[in-house]
Protein backbone atom coordinates (compact mmCIF):
# COMPACT_ATOMS: atom_id res chain seq x y z
CA UNK A 1 0.00 0.00 0.00
CA UNK A 2 1.21 3.51 -0.40
CA UNK A 3 1.06 6.34 1.97
CA UNK A 4 -1.33 7.92 -0.62
CA UNK A 5 -4.12 5.03 -0.99
CA UNK A 6 -6.76 6.41 0.76
CA UNK A 7 -8.11 5.51 4.08
CA UNK A 8 -11.20 4.88 2.45
CA UNK A 9 -9.86 1.64 0.81
CA UNK A 10 -7.59 0.78 4.09
CA UNK A 11 -9.54 -2.09 4.89
CA UNK A 12 -10.02 -3.26 1.67
CA UNK A 13 -9.84 -7.24 0.92
CA UNK A 14 -10.31 -7.29 -2.72
CA UNK A 15 -11.91 -10.18 -4.52
CA UNK A 16 -9.91 -13.38 -5.64
CA UNK A 17 -10.76 -14.37 -9.31
CA UNK A 18 -9.63 -18.20 -9.96
CA UNK A 19 -6.62 -18.94 -10.73
CA UNK A 20 -5.58 -18.36 -14.65
CA UNK A 21 -2.20 -19.41 -15.04
CA UNK A 22 -0.15 -18.95 -18.05
CA UNK A 23 2.83 -21.03 -17.40
CA UNK A 24 1.55 -24.37 -18.04
CA UNK A 25 -1.33 -26.57 -19.61
CA UNK A 26 -4.02 -27.21 -17.02
CA UNK A 27 -7.41 -28.72 -17.41
CA UNK A 28 -9.41 -25.74 -16.32
CA UNK A 29 -12.23 -26.41 -14.32
CA UNK A 30 -12.03 -23.45 -11.79
CA UNK A 31 -13.80 -20.83 -13.39
CA UNK A 32 -17.12 -21.78 -14.64
CA UNK A 33 -15.84 -20.99 -18.17
CA UNK A 34 -17.81 -22.55 -21.04
CA UNK A 35 -15.71 -25.48 -22.64
CA UNK A 36 -16.53 -24.45 -26.42
CA UNK A 37 -15.73 -21.07 -28.35
CA UNK A 38 -18.49 -18.87 -29.18
CA UNK A 39 -20.87 -19.60 -32.57
CA UNK A 40 -18.83 -19.37 -35.96
CA UNK A 41 -20.97 -15.78 -36.64
CA UNK A 42 -19.37 -13.76 -33.03
CA UNK A 43 -15.46 -13.85 -34.70
CA UNK A 44 -16.83 -12.76 -37.71
CA UNK A 45 -18.69 -9.77 -36.46
CA UNK A 46 -15.49 -9.07 -34.36
CA UNK A 47 -13.56 -8.58 -37.32
CA UNK A 48 -15.50 -6.12 -38.62
CA UNK A 49 -15.30 -4.18 -35.82
CA UNK A 50 -11.57 -4.29 -36.00
CA UNK A 51 -11.48 -1.80 -38.96
CA UNK A 52 -13.74 0.79 -36.71
CA UNK A 53 -11.62 1.25 -33.60
CA UNK A 54 -10.56 4.46 -34.07
CA UNK A 55 -14.21 5.37 -33.17
CA UNK A 56 -16.12 4.79 -29.84
CA UNK A 57 -18.31 2.45 -28.93
CA UNK A 58 -22.18 3.27 -29.20
CA UNK A 59 -23.15 4.45 -25.51
CA UNK A 60 -26.72 3.73 -26.25
CA UNK A 61 -25.77 0.21 -27.21
CA UNK A 62 -28.83 0.33 -29.49
CA UNK A 63 -28.42 -2.63 -31.32
CA UNK A 64 -27.64 -4.87 -28.67
CA UNK A 65 -30.28 -3.44 -26.40
CA UNK A 66 -33.05 -4.24 -29.38
CA UNK A 67 -31.80 -7.50 -29.75
CA UNK A 68 -31.88 -8.57 -25.94
CA UNK A 69 -35.28 -6.52 -25.61
CA UNK A 70 -36.57 -8.90 -28.61
CA UNK A 71 -35.15 -12.04 -27.09
CA UNK A 72 -36.68 -11.43 -23.73
CA UNK A 73 -39.66 -9.74 -24.99
CA UNK A 74 -39.41 -6.21 -23.73
CA UNK A 75 -38.60 -2.86 -24.62
CA UNK A 76 -34.93 -1.54 -24.86
CA UNK A 77 -35.48 0.50 -22.05
CA UNK A 78 -35.82 -2.22 -19.84
CA UNK A 79 -32.11 -3.38 -20.90
CA UNK A 80 -28.96 -1.97 -19.26
CA UNK A 81 -25.68 -3.31 -20.62
CA UNK A 82 -22.24 -3.62 -18.56
CA UNK A 83 -18.91 -4.69 -18.74
CA UNK A 84 -19.21 -8.35 -17.71
CA UNK A 85 -22.62 -8.33 -15.41
CA UNK A 86 -19.94 -7.90 -12.60
CA UNK A 87 -19.98 -4.50 -13.10
CA UNK A 88 -23.86 -4.32 -13.83
CA UNK A 89 -24.04 -5.34 -10.18
CA UNK A 90 -21.53 -3.03 -8.97
CA UNK A 91 -23.78 -0.13 -10.67
CA UNK A 92 -26.65 -1.77 -8.92
CA UNK A 93 -25.71 -2.06 -6.06
CA UNK A 94 -24.78 1.77 -5.73
CA UNK A 95 -27.79 2.96 -6.92
CA UNK A 96 -30.16 1.00 -4.98
CA UNK A 97 -28.67 0.75 -1.66
CA UNK A 98 -27.60 2.90 1.26
CA UNK A 99 -28.35 3.79 4.64
CA UNK A 100 -32.00 4.13 3.88
CA UNK A 101 -31.92 0.31 1.91
CA UNK A 102 -28.92 -1.65 3.18
CA UNK A 103 -27.89 -4.96 1.18
CA UNK A 104 -28.60 -8.75 2.10
CA UNK A 105 -27.43 -11.58 0.61
CA UNK A 106 -26.44 -15.12 1.47
CA UNK A 107 -23.71 -15.95 3.31
CA UNK A 108 -22.47 -18.84 1.16
CA UNK A 109 -22.82 -16.89 -2.26
CA UNK A 110 -20.90 -15.08 -4.59
CA UNK A 111 -18.34 -13.38 -3.41
CA UNK A 112 -18.31 -10.55 -5.21
CA UNK A 113 -21.44 -9.21 -3.40
CA UNK A 114 -19.44 -7.73 0.00
CA UNK A 115 -16.64 -6.93 -2.25
CA UNK A 116 -19.17 -4.57 -4.16
CA UNK A 117 -20.33 -3.69 -0.65
CA UNK A 118 -17.54 -2.46 1.20
CA UNK A 119 -15.88 -0.94 -2.13
CA UNK A 120 -18.94 0.85 -2.09
CA UNK A 121 -19.39 1.68 1.70
CA UNK A 122 -22.58 0.31 1.87
CA UNK A 123 -24.23 -1.49 5.04
CA UNK A 124 -24.63 -5.08 4.65
CA UNK A 125 -26.28 -7.68 6.42
CA UNK A 126 -25.36 -11.05 5.76
CA UNK A 127 -27.86 -14.14 5.89
CA UNK A 128 -27.18 -17.98 6.51
CA UNK A 129 -28.33 -20.28 4.59
CA UNK A 130 -30.06 -23.30 6.06
CA UNK A 131 -28.11 -26.37 6.86
CA UNK A 132 -28.52 -28.02 3.23
CA UNK A 133 -27.23 -24.55 1.80
CA UNK A 134 -30.84 -23.89 0.37
CA UNK A 135 -32.24 -20.14 0.69
CA UNK A 136 -35.63 -19.82 3.50
CA UNK A 137 -37.19 -17.47 1.35
CA UNK A 138 -38.88 -16.17 4.67
CA UNK A 139 -35.68 -15.03 6.00
CA UNK A 140 -35.99 -12.12 3.58
CA UNK A 141 -39.25 -10.88 4.31
CA UNK A 142 -39.89 -7.26 5.26
CA UNK A 143 -36.32 -6.30 5.05
CA UNK A 144 -37.28 -3.66 2.18
CA UNK A 145 -33.73 -3.24 1.65
CA UNK A 146 -31.76 -4.60 -1.31
CA UNK A 147 -31.86 -8.12 -1.76
CA UNK A 148 -29.09 -10.31 -3.70
CA UNK A 149 -30.00 -14.28 -5.16
CA UNK A 150 -27.70 -15.38 -7.08
CA UNK A 151 -30.25 -17.71 -8.44
CA UNK A 152 -29.13 -20.44 -9.42
CA UNK A 153 -26.61 -20.02 -6.48
CA UNK A 154 -22.81 -20.31 -6.69
CA UNK A 155 -21.12 -22.21 -5.67
CA UNK A 156 -23.80 -24.16 -4.32
CA UNK A 157 -25.39 -25.00 -7.62
CA UNK A 158 -28.89 -24.37 -6.32
CA UNK A 159 -31.67 -23.21 -7.38
CA UNK A 160 -34.73 -21.42 -6.12
CA UNK A 161 -38.06 -21.90 -7.69
CA UNK A 162 -40.01 -19.01 -8.92
CA UNK A 163 -42.75 -19.38 -6.38
CA UNK A 164 -39.86 -18.29 -3.78
CA UNK A 165 -38.61 -15.38 -5.88
CA UNK A 166 -42.52 -14.10 -5.88
CA UNK A 167 -42.83 -14.22 -2.50
CA UNK A 168 -39.97 -12.68 -1.66
CA UNK A 169 -40.52 -9.82 -4.13
CA UNK A 170 -44.38 -9.66 -2.67
CA UNK A 171 -42.45 -9.23 1.29
CA UNK A 172 -40.71 -6.47 0.22
CA UNK A 173 -42.56 -3.67 -2.04
CA UNK A 174 -40.66 -1.20 -0.89
CA UNK A 175 -37.22 -2.79 -1.16
CA UNK A 176 -34.83 -4.44 -4.56
CA UNK A 177 -34.55 -7.71 -5.22
CA UNK A 178 -31.71 -8.43 -7.83
CA UNK A 179 -31.82 -11.90 -8.67
CA UNK A 180 -28.33 -13.11 -10.75
CA UNK A 181 -28.93 -15.66 -12.93
CA UNK A 182 -25.19 -15.83 -14.25
CA UNK A 183 -26.14 -19.81 -14.80
CA UNK A 184 -29.54 -19.59 -15.19
CA UNK A 185 -29.56 -21.57 -18.97
CA UNK A 186 -28.15 -24.28 -17.50
CA UNK A 187 -31.29 -25.44 -16.35
CA UNK A 188 -33.64 -23.04 -13.66
CA UNK A 189 -36.67 -20.77 -13.93
CA UNK A 190 -35.47 -17.59 -14.93
CA UNK A 191 -37.29 -14.63 -12.81
CA UNK A 192 -37.62 -12.70 -15.88
CA UNK A 193 -41.31 -13.91 -15.85
CA UNK A 194 -42.04 -12.04 -13.11
CA UNK A 195 -41.23 -8.46 -14.63
CA UNK A 196 -44.37 -7.17 -15.96
CA UNK A 197 -45.77 -7.59 -12.96
CA UNK A 198 -43.02 -6.07 -10.51
CA UNK A 199 -41.73 -2.54 -10.48
CA UNK A 200 -39.08 -3.94 -7.76
CA UNK A 201 -37.10 -6.59 -9.89
CA UNK A 202 -33.78 -6.63 -11.16
CA UNK A 203 -32.60 -9.28 -13.31
CA UNK A 204 -28.91 -9.35 -14.15
CA UNK A 205 -27.62 -11.93 -16.68
CA UNK A 206 -23.90 -12.48 -18.38
CA UNK A 207 -22.54 -13.91 -21.43
CA UNK A 208 -20.13 -15.46 -19.80
CA UNK A 209 -20.95 -18.76 -18.99
CA UNK A 210 -24.02 -20.32 -21.10
CA UNK A 211 -23.02 -18.59 -24.19
CA UNK A 212 -19.47 -19.04 -24.32
CA UNK A 213 -17.80 -15.21 -23.82
CA UNK A 214 -15.86 -14.46 -20.35
CA UNK A 215 -13.27 -13.06 -22.65
CA UNK A 216 -15.42 -10.09 -24.19
CA UNK A 217 -16.97 -8.96 -20.68
CA UNK A 218 -20.78 -8.80 -21.46
CA UNK A 219 -23.55 -8.51 -18.86
CA UNK A 220 -27.00 -7.10 -18.90
CA UNK A 221 -29.85 -6.04 -16.37
CA UNK A 222 -34.07 -6.11 -17.12
CA UNK A 223 -36.00 -4.39 -15.09
CA UNK A 224 -38.50 -1.93 -15.29
CA UNK A 225 -38.10 1.56 -16.85
CA UNK A 226 -37.30 3.20 -14.08
CA UNK A 227 -35.24 1.09 -12.69
CA UNK A 228 -32.96 1.22 -15.52
CA UNK A 229 -33.04 4.60 -15.68
CA UNK A 230 -31.42 4.43 -12.40
CA UNK A 231 -28.60 2.21 -13.48
CA UNK A 232 -27.81 4.33 -16.34
CA UNK A 233 -27.78 7.80 -14.64
CA UNK A 234 -24.67 5.78 -13.04
CA UNK A 235 -23.43 4.38 -16.01
CA UNK A 236 -23.30 7.71 -17.53
CA UNK A 237 -21.31 8.91 -14.89
CA UNK A 238 -18.95 6.57 -14.34
CA UNK A 239 -18.07 5.48 -18.13
CA UNK A 240 -20.49 5.85 -21.25
CA UNK A 241 -18.46 3.71 -23.63
CA UNK A 242 -18.12 0.51 -20.83
CA UNK A 243 -19.29 -1.89 -23.70
CA UNK A 244 -16.40 -1.30 -26.77
CA UNK A 245 -17.74 -2.42 -30.03
CA UNK A 246 -15.87 -5.43 -30.86
CA UNK A 247 -17.88 -7.04 -27.22
CA UNK A 248 -21.22 -4.80 -28.29
CA UNK A 249 -21.05 -6.70 -31.72
CA UNK A 250 -20.37 -10.09 -30.55
CA UNK A 251 -23.43 -9.93 -28.07
CA UNK A 252 -26.06 -9.25 -31.46
CA UNK A 253 -24.27 -11.53 -33.33
CA UNK A 254 -24.33 -14.49 -30.26
CA UNK A 255 -28.51 -13.65 -29.98
CA UNK A 256 -28.62 -14.64 -33.69
CA UNK A 257 -27.24 -18.18 -33.33
CA UNK A 258 -28.70 -18.69 -29.71
CA UNK A 259 -29.84 -22.55 -31.15
CA UNK A 260 -25.96 -23.19 -31.07
CA UNK A 261 -25.72 -21.64 -27.45
CA UNK A 262 -29.00 -23.82 -25.89
CA UNK A 263 -27.47 -26.97 -27.39
CA UNK A 264 -24.68 -26.65 -25.44
CA UNK A 265 -26.25 -25.58 -22.14
CA UNK A 266 -28.18 -29.15 -22.64
CA UNK A 267 -24.83 -30.65 -23.52
CA UNK A 268 -23.00 -29.37 -20.55
CA UNK A 269 -26.61 -30.47 -18.62
CA UNK A 270 -26.12 -34.00 -19.54
CA UNK A 271 -22.21 -34.04 -18.47
CA UNK A 272 -23.01 -32.39 -15.13
CA UNK A 273 -25.67 -35.07 -14.34
CA UNK A 274 -23.49 -37.60 -15.91
CA UNK A 275 -20.30 -36.70 -13.40
CA UNK A 276 -22.59 -36.20 -10.37
CA UNK A 277 -23.46 -39.74 -10.78
CA UNK A 278 -20.50 -40.75 -10.65
CA UNK A 279 -18.79 -39.16 -8.06
CA UNK A 280 -22.00 -39.88 -6.05
CA UNK A 281 -21.13 -43.93 -6.97
CA UNK A 282 -17.72 -43.52 -5.44
CA UNK A 283 -19.37 -41.80 -2.33
CA UNK A 284 -18.61 -38.05 -2.59
CA UNK A 285 -21.68 -35.75 -1.36
CA UNK A 286 -22.81 -33.89 -4.48
CA UNK A 287 -25.54 -31.07 -4.51
CA UNK A 288 -28.44 -31.19 -7.28
CA UNK A 289 -26.88 -28.36 -9.64
CA UNK A 290 -28.73 -26.68 -11.85
CA UNK A 291 -25.38 -25.11 -13.13
CA UNK A 292 -22.62 -25.80 -15.03
CA UNK A 293 -20.41 -26.76 -12.07
CA UNK A 294 -20.80 -29.06 -9.08
CA UNK A 295 -20.55 -28.46 -5.84
CA UNK A 296 -19.74 -31.84 -4.53
CA UNK A 297 -17.36 -33.66 -1.24
CA UNK A 298 -15.06 -36.18 -1.00
CA UNK A 299 -15.50 -39.13 1.56
CA UNK A 300 -11.47 -39.30 1.12
CA UNK A 301 -10.38 -36.02 2.31
CA UNK A 302 -10.93 -32.59 2.70
CA UNK A 303 -11.60 -30.02 -0.06
CA UNK A 304 -8.22 -28.11 0.16
CA UNK A 305 -6.46 -31.79 -0.05
CA UNK A 306 -8.24 -32.73 -3.03
CA UNK A 307 -7.90 -29.42 -4.60
CA UNK A 308 -3.97 -29.15 -4.24
CA UNK A 309 -4.11 -32.96 -5.58
CA UNK A 310 -6.07 -32.17 -8.67
CA UNK A 311 -3.51 -28.86 -9.21
CA UNK A 312 -0.96 -31.11 -8.66
CA UNK A 313 -1.93 -33.63 -11.41
CA UNK A 314 -2.72 -30.97 -13.91
CA UNK A 315 -6.39 -30.10 -12.94
CA UNK A 316 -7.80 -27.24 -11.66
CA UNK A 317 -11.17 -26.94 -9.62
CA UNK A 318 -11.97 -23.81 -7.30
CA UNK A 319 -11.96 -24.23 -3.52
CA UNK A 320 -13.48 -21.86 -0.84
CA UNK A 321 -11.58 -21.78 2.43
CA UNK A 322 -14.77 -20.68 4.87
CA UNK A 323 -16.42 -23.62 7.32
CA UNK A 324 -19.30 -23.87 5.37
CA UNK A 325 -17.52 -24.95 2.05
CA UNK A 326 -14.25 -25.99 2.81
CA UNK A 327 -15.15 -30.03 2.54
CA UNK A 328 -15.89 -29.10 -1.06
CA UNK A 329 -14.85 -28.08 -4.27
CA UNK A 330 -16.42 -26.45 -7.33
CA UNK A 331 -16.62 -28.20 -10.25
CA UNK A 332 -16.50 -26.53 -13.40
CA UNK A 333 -18.49 -28.58 -16.18
CA UNK A 334 -16.29 -29.27 -19.06
CA UNK A 335 -16.57 -31.13 -22.28
CA UNK A 336 -17.06 -35.08 -22.19
CA UNK A 337 -13.41 -36.00 -22.35
CA UNK A 338 -11.97 -33.15 -19.81
CA UNK A 339 -14.81 -34.68 -17.51
CA UNK A 340 -13.43 -38.32 -18.04
CA UNK A 341 -9.99 -36.98 -17.35
CA UNK A 342 -11.35 -35.17 -14.45
CA UNK A 343 -12.79 -38.29 -12.60
CA UNK A 344 -9.63 -40.34 -13.20
CA UNK A 345 -7.75 -38.22 -11.51
CA UNK A 346 -10.06 -38.33 -8.62
CA UNK A 347 -9.88 -41.72 -8.69
CA UNK A 348 -6.06 -41.64 -8.61
CA UNK A 349 -6.27 -39.97 -5.84
CA UNK A 350 -8.21 -41.71 -3.33
CA UNK A 351 -6.35 -44.60 -4.51
CA UNK A 352 -3.42 -42.77 -3.48
CA UNK A 353 -4.60 -41.68 -0.56
CA UNK A 354 -5.94 -44.87 0.68
CA UNK A 355 -2.65 -46.66 0.45
C1 LIG B 1 -19.50 -15.43 -13.09
C2 LIG B 1 -20.49 -14.73 -12.24
C3 LIG B 1 -20.78 -13.39 -12.43
C4 LIG B 1 -19.92 -12.47 -13.23
O1 LIG B 1 -19.97 -12.63 -14.53
P1 LIG B 1 -19.30 -11.61 -15.55
O2 LIG B 1 -20.43 -11.30 -16.43
O3 LIG B 1 -18.21 -12.38 -16.18
O4 LIG B 1 -18.81 -10.39 -14.81
C5 LIG B 1 -21.81 -12.82 -11.70
N1 LIG B 1 -22.49 -13.52 -10.79
C6 LIG B 1 -22.21 -14.81 -10.56
C7 LIG B 1 -23.00 -15.54 -9.54
C8 LIG B 1 -21.20 -15.45 -11.28
O5 LIG B 1 -20.89 -16.71 -10.99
Amino acid sequence: MSRFFSSRYAALTPYTPGEQPQDQDYLKLNTNESPFPPSPGVAAAVAAQCGKLQLYSDPQCTGLRRALAEHYGVKPANIMVGNGSDEVLDLAFCAFAGEERPLYFADVTYGFYPVFAAKNRLPFEVIPLKEDFTIDPADYFGKNGVTVIANPNAPTGLALGLDAIEAILKANPDGVLIVDEAYVDFGAESAAALLDRYDNLLVVRTFSKSRSMAGARLGFAIGCEALIADLETLRYSTNPYNVNRMTLAAGEAALAEDDYYMDNCRRIAAIRQDVAGQLEAMGWRVLPSKTNFLFAASPAMGGKAMYQALRQKGVLVRHFDAPRTRDFIRITIGDEAQMERFVNTVKEIEKEAAQ
